[in-house]
C-alpha cells in the first residue's frame, strides 16, 4: 500500500477561499491583535506567518512586541486594555512566554469572547462540555483536514500520542464528540508501540523526530502528523518516520505542509468568529 497524502495546504485553500467570501460579507474587517513577549526566534517566525496570512485574506492584525523583561502584571494591564477595547476582536499571547510570565494568569485574563487561541480555561470547559466556543488552532485544523479528505473517526480506534493542552487533550476531546474510541498515550506510556499498532487512526504530537516507525502502525491506518523538528541535517521533520510508514499507512500528512497551514487558517477561523461573539454578553 502507498499512502494517499493528507495535504494540508490543499485542504488550507479551500478553507481560505470559504473564509474570504464570509470577510467579505462583513461591513469591516475583523481585528487579530498578536502579543509577543520577548525575542524566542520559532515564535517570531510563527507571528509573522499569522501576520501574512490575516492580510491575505483580509483581516486587520497589530503586532505588540513587548520586551523579554516584561513583567506578568504589565503584560496583564496591556491585556485588560485591549479587552476593553472594542475595536479588537481577537487577542492572541504567542507562547512560549518567558519565565517570569506563567501562562495559565495569561490565559485567564483574555475575555473569553477574545480568546481566538482557545488556551483559557472558559474555552477549554466549553470545549469538554461538548459545547465549543473558541477550540485550538490545531486540534480544530486537523478536524477540518479529515473532513476534507472525509475520513470520518466515528467508531473507529484514534490513538493520541501526546497529552499537551494545545494539542493532544483538545484533539482527544474533538475525536470523541466525534464518537471515536479514543486512547492517549505519553511519554510515561509503557509499550507505546503495543498502543499505537493498534490505531484507525493515529495523531502524533510528541515532537520527537522519527518516535513512530513501520513497525508501530496498522496497515491502512490514517497518520497525521503534527510534530515539528529538525533532522540531523537540519531539514525540517515530523515525529513520524514518513517514507516507511507510508508504506503501510492509507493517508497520511506530510511534513511540512500537513497539519501547519491548517493552523494557520483556523486561527483566522476563530478570529472571525470572535467578530460574531462581539456584541454579545458573557
Ligand atoms: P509538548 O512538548 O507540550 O507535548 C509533547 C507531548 O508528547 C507530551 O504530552 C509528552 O508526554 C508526549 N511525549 C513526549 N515524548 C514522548 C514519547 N517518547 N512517547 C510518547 N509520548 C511522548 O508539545 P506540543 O506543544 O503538544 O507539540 C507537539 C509537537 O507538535 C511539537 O513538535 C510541536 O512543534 C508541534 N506542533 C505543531 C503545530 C503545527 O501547526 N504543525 C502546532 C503545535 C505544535
Amino acid at each position: 500500500m502507498v499512502a494517499k497524502l493528507l495535504d494540508g495546504k490543499a485542504a488550507a485553500a479551500a478553507w481560505e477561499a470559504e473564509l474570504s467570501a464570509k470577510l467579505r460579507g462583513l461591513p469591516s474587517p475583523p481585528k487579530l491583535v498578536l502579543v509577543r513577549v520577548g525575542d524566542d526566534p520559532a515564535s517570531g517566525i510563527y507571528v509573522k506567518k499569522k501576520i501574512e496570512m490575516c492580510a491575505k485574506i483580509g483581516i486587520t492584525s497589530e503586532l505588540v512586541h513587548l520586551p523579554e523583561n516584561t513583567s506578568e502584571a504589565s503584560l496583564l494591564s496591556r491585556i485588560a486594555s485591549l479587552n476593553a477595547d472594542k475595536s479588537v476582536n481577537g487577542i492572541l499571547v504567542q507562547v512560549p512566554l518567558p519565565k517570569q510570565i506563567d501562562a495559565l494568569n495569561v490565559q485567564k485574563a483574555i475575555h473569553p469572547f477574545k480568546d481566538v487561541d482557545g488556551f483559557g480555561p472558559k474555552s477549554m470547559g466549553y470545549l469538554l462540555m461538548g459545547r465549543p466556543r473558541f477550540v485550538a488552532a490545531t486540534p480544530a485544523g486537523i478536524m477540518r483536514l479529515l473532513q476534507h479528505y472525509s475520513l470520518s473517526p466515528a467508531g473507529r480506534h484514534c490513538v493520541v500520542v501526546g497529552r499537551s493542552n494545545i494539542v493532544g487533550k483538545p484533539l482527544a476531546v474533538l475525536l470523541l464528540q466525534d464518537d471515536a474510541t479514543v486512547t492517549i498515550a505519553h511519554s510515561k506510556t509503557k509499550d507505546l508501540a503495543a498502543i499505537t499498532k493498534q490505531a484507525d487512526f493515529l495523531f502524533v504530537a510528541a515532537g520527537k523526530a522519527n518516535l513512530i516507525t513501520k513497525a508501530m502502525v496498522k496497515k491502512g491506518a490514517v497518520v497525521v502528523d503534527v510534530g515539528m523538528n529538525k533532522n540531523r541535517m537540519g531539514k525540517s521533520c515530523g515525529d513520524v518516520d514518513f517514507k516507511p510508514v507510508s508504506s503501510v499507512a492509507s493517508f497520511i500528512t506530510p511534513v511540512p505542509g500537513g497539519v501547519g497551514p491548517m493552523t494557520i487558517m483556523s486561527l483566522m477561523a476563530n478570529t472571525i468568529k470572535a467578530r460574531e461573539f462581539q456584541n454579545q454578553k458573557e
